[in-house]
């Protein structure tokens, strides 16, 4: 660790981001490519991580080396921190390593007092300007580092304005302004009983603090787990000189993309507010021009920016998100970055980038956000379902695709809805950092304000979530959970449906459809496949999954649940025969029922699959989730049994089990009824036998999955069942069909005794879900009860039933290959949980040298993309 905590811009560059975090990183960079920056200087991630190592104090040392560079930028400037004759005002800005927009605190103006307020008022012969950039000041600083709650000032904002009879802030004059100054500086005292803060030294270390605090606050905690940005990185804090948009009508600010993030197209995208400050363009207050019209109000600074604009994308060789500040017509760059984008405009901008020979295909690879591409995955709206809805109002087409849904008008009713099942579309007047998890849990979010660029719209993009925004005619009742558009009245449960494509509201459901690869999206995936070394399967249980997964790339089957098919209406009756069953010939006879309904699932999957490999797994859940609870199914199965309800009922209490995850399932099921896998192994190989004639071209070889097994005699007892089966029909045929026996890895003993079980087994398949249920004791279906008390409490980052537990989970499955191999080198390796479409556990895969990873169809893009870009970092 370095003992140097603090860096002016122009002793940094772009490359040091985990250091300076990354706007800090970009605003050097910037300023070493000589672009009009303000100046200032960063305080490192370092010293954020020191602050909570020292107990949430900044030491003395750090303390005294940012007034050391607080006399440097003095010096830079020619102003003077709380000087009377010609005082420095700076802004303190969070700046992580990943970029959270919105989701950390920014401070503005800082550096002013009573008197100094006075000095810059008289100076300018501006007073407006002064307390304007004053009263925002006191309101940030409150907000921020006393964290006395925005809605105490707004409240006095609107009651100035009504008293005034003015409608937007602009209106009011220096004098409303100096009293809201004086009426928040009173609002501070009663709310944290001292004096605001006159001391400049002392806001700055002040707001210095919280912006470290920031690093863990709720919303901040919960973007880190969507993103899987660690804890421990910190946050860097960027004092810089402030310039100002709020001077007059020669003076605005701005926020603009060099491509649209929506769609992708190569083409100035963005918006400015002249007369305003910080994040007035964001915020929805008032409603921002396009940028295009920059070129009209200000030709000068609009010209240097669309220079700057192709010089800063010429420089990072990707899309870059801007800010910058014009004061009396002089343009200022005050942040830029490689922009958040949808999915299918991630997709074009690496396309037109690679044919632009900005980049080569494997950067192209590389720069994409494989989660991402989950938008792409999901259902579109049926074009003719679309073309039959009518409209009842339009917004801005802010984040594309569709979403349909019951209304709620609050993110805690989304999350709560959406944890029961249900699709919601999220509604509000505007969206705040606080809402950031009812809009993930949402399927569309629709705003009454707000542009391109607002809070709703930008993380919405981010998230790949559909959005309309600033749908200004919707007449919301808040209060009540209503709102009235197109003369119409909708309230909460309704059904809506939004189109982020084109901006239209629909205020029904509509029909959606599967979503297909093709252009842009095929030329991404035709390159990642290129670079890729793990093989991409999937988990898929019907034809029809199977076919869907196909479509999607997937290489083979890593997982086919066989129960699921005995759910089936035509199935379970005699499932429920054979458990109801007394003696080997009755289970047989009701095996025998199944087993051509298996059979021809199989050959079903086989087909769909065009002779890549397949993985049967066994019948693995305990039987008692077939039999009915309800009492008038018992009624049923009593009387087709030829039972009564209490022996039923008898049969059903038998099967109880305290702890069903560890009870009587997976092997232990075929080894209590053995006639069970020897049925299922007369089917998978019929199956086989029956396609293999009508493809001979295929090279089909089943592969059966002995689920649960924790002792390899466990193993050997099943696996004799199906060789002496299998064997026996392939000899009968005179087919020369090919077999594998192998087994799920799932019980940490299986694990710790790998090279025992090799010795038998011709494949592993980790099954990562079980696995690490029994490696850490959480039973997955009840775990998310007491998870978000982790979170919340650091004990945990994520959950580790999507993210694979790397430390210890990963520990058994990096040691359970290694035995394997040890003792069958030529073993084959996958895995089958969920988290084999999961980014960080595919890289992980790659690491530990297994085969393939297999996920659920939808995610087989992103295993693809995922295995590419973990195959081109390593
Ligand atoms: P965020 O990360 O939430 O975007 P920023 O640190 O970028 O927060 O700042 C919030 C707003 O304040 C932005 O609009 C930014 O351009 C503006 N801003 C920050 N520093 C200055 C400055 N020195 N002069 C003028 N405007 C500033
Ligand atoms: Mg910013
Ligand atoms: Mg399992």
């Amino acid at each position: 660790m370095s003992s140097k905590y603090v860096y002016l811009f122009s002793e940094g560059n772009g490359k040091m981001k985990a250091l300076l975090g990354g706007k800090g990183a970009n605003l050097a960079e910037m300023t070493s490519l000589g672009l009009p920056v303000p100046q200032g200087f960063t305080v490192t991630t370092e010293a954020c991580t020191k602050y909570y190592d020292d107990g949430e104090v900044i030491s003395d040392g750090i303390q005294s080396e940012i007034m050391e560079y607080i006399d440097k930028l003095e010096e830079i400037a020619g102003k003077k921190f709380g000087d009377e004759e010609n005082p420095l005002l700076v802004s303190v800005r969070s700046g992580a390593r990943a970029s959270m927009p919105g989701m950390m605190d920014t401070i503005l103006n800082l550096g002013l007092n009573e008197r100094v307020v006075e000095v810059i008022a008289a100076r300018s012969g501006n007073p407006r300007w002064a307390y304007d950039c004053y009263r925002r000041f006191i309101q940030m600083y409150s907000d921020v580092v006393m964290e006395v709650g925005k809605k105490f000032f707004e409240e006095l904002i609107d009651k100035m304005k009504e008293e005034k009879k003015v409608s937007a802030d602009t209106e009011l004059t220096a004098d409303d302004l100096k009293e809201l100054a004086h009426q928040f500086r009173d609002e501070y005292k009663l709310k944290i009983g001292a004096d605001f803060p006159e001391d400049p030294k002392e806001q700055l270390m002040g707001a210095i603090q919280a912006v470290f605090r920031s690093w863990n606050n709720p919303r901040a905690i919960s973007y880190r787990r969507m993103n899987d940005i660690p804890g421990d990185w910190g946050t860097a804090v960027n004092v810089q000189e402030m310039v100002f948009g709020n001077l007059g009508d020669t003076s605005g600010i701005g926020v603009a993309f060099t491509r649209n993030p929506a769609t992708g197209e190569k083409k100035l995208f963005g918006e400015f507010l002249m007369n305003a400050q910080g994040e007035d363009v964001v915020a929805g207050i008032r409603t921002p021009q396009p940028i295009a019209q920059l070129r009209d109000v200000m030709p000068g600074a609009y010209d240097e920016f669309v220079d700057i604009c192709e010089k800063l994308e010429g420089h990072y060789h990707d899309m870059q998100d801007m800010e910058f500040t014009i004061e009396d017509t002089k343009l200022f760059m005050l942040q830029t970055r490689n922009g958040k984008r949808t999915a299918a405009a991630a997709l074009k901008i690496a396309c037109d980038l690679v044919d632009e020979g900005a980049i080569s295909d494997k950067e192209a690879v590389l720069m994409i956000d494989a989660r991402s591409l989950d938008a792409l995955l999901h259902p579109q709206f049926d074009p003719d379902a679309l073309a039959a809805a009518t409209p009842i109002g339009t917004g801005l087409a802010a984040s594309p695709g569709a979403g349909t849904g019951h209304i709620v008008f609050t993110a805690e009713d989304a999350k709560k809805r959406a944890d029961a099942g249900e699709k919601v579309i999220l509604v509000r007047l505007e969206t705040s950092p606080e809402d950031i998890e009812g809009m993930a849990a949402a399927q569309g979010i629709l705003t009454v304000r707000g542009g391109m660029t607002s809070h709703a719209a930008v993380v919405a993009r981010g998230m790949g979530a559909c959005c309309v925004a600033g749908c200004g005619s919707i007449k919301m009742d808040e209060e009540n959970k209503r709102f009235e558009l197109g003369g119409k009245i909708y309230k909460e449960g309704d059904w809506l449906s939004l189109d982020g494509t084109t901006g239209n509201i629909y205020g029904e459901a509509i029909r959606t459809m599967e979503a297909e690869i093709g252009g842009e999206f095929g030329r991404i995936m035709g390159w990642a496949d290129k670079y890729r070394r793990l093989k991409v399967r999937t988990n898929a249980d019907t034809p029809k999954d199977a076919a869907a997964a196909r479509a999607f790339g997937a290489e083979g089957i890593g997982l086919t649940r066989t129960e699921h098919m005995f759910f089936e209406a035509d199935r379970i009756p005699a499932i429920r025969d054979m458990i109801c069953s007394e003696t080997v010939e009755q289970r047989e006879k009701a095996l025998a029922i199944l087993e051509p309904m298996q059979q021809s699932d199989f050959e079903g999957i086989y087909i769909a699959m065009e002779g890549t490999p397949v993985t049967i797994r066994f019948l693995d859940p305990p039987l008692h989730e077939f039999l009915p609870t309800d009492e008038h199914d018992i009624e049923a199965l009593a009387n087709t049994q030829g039972k009564t309800v209490a022996q039923i009922k008898a049969l059903i209490a038998s099967l109880h089990e305290f702890n069903p995850m560890m009870g009587h399932r997976g092997c232990r099921l075929a080894v209590t009824y053995p006639e069970i896998a020897a049925m299922q192994t007369r089917a998978v190989i019929k199956a086989a036998i029956n396609v293999k004639k009508a493809h001979p071209e295929w090279d089909l070889v089943p592969e059966i999955m002995i689920p649960l097994v924790g002792e390899v005699k466990e193993f050997i007892y099943v696996k004799n069942v199906v060789v002496k089966v299998a064997d026996e029909l392939i000899k009968q045929t005179g087919s020369d069909l090919k077999y594998m026996v192998g087994t799920m890895l799932e019980i940490p003993r299986a694990c710790l005794t790998a090279d025992e079980i090799a010795q038998e087994a011709e494949f592993f398949s980790f099954g990562t879900n079980d696995l690490t249920q029994m490696t850490y004791g959480f039973s997955r279906d009840d775990a998310g009860k007491f998870l978000e008390e982790y979170y919340a409490k650091k004990i945990l980052e994520s959950d580790p039933f999507a993210r694979l537990d790397q430390i210890g989970v990963g520990k058994l499955v990096e040691m359970a290959v290694k035995l394997g191999q040890g003792t069958r080198p030529n073993i084959k390796l996958g895995i089958c949980g969920e988290h084999g479409g999961d980014p960080s556990s595919v890289e992980f895969c790659n690491r530990v040298g297994l085969h393939y990873v297999s996920c659920s169809p939808y995610r087989v893009p992103i295993a693809r993309l995922s295995a590419a870009q973990a195959a081109l970092k390593s």
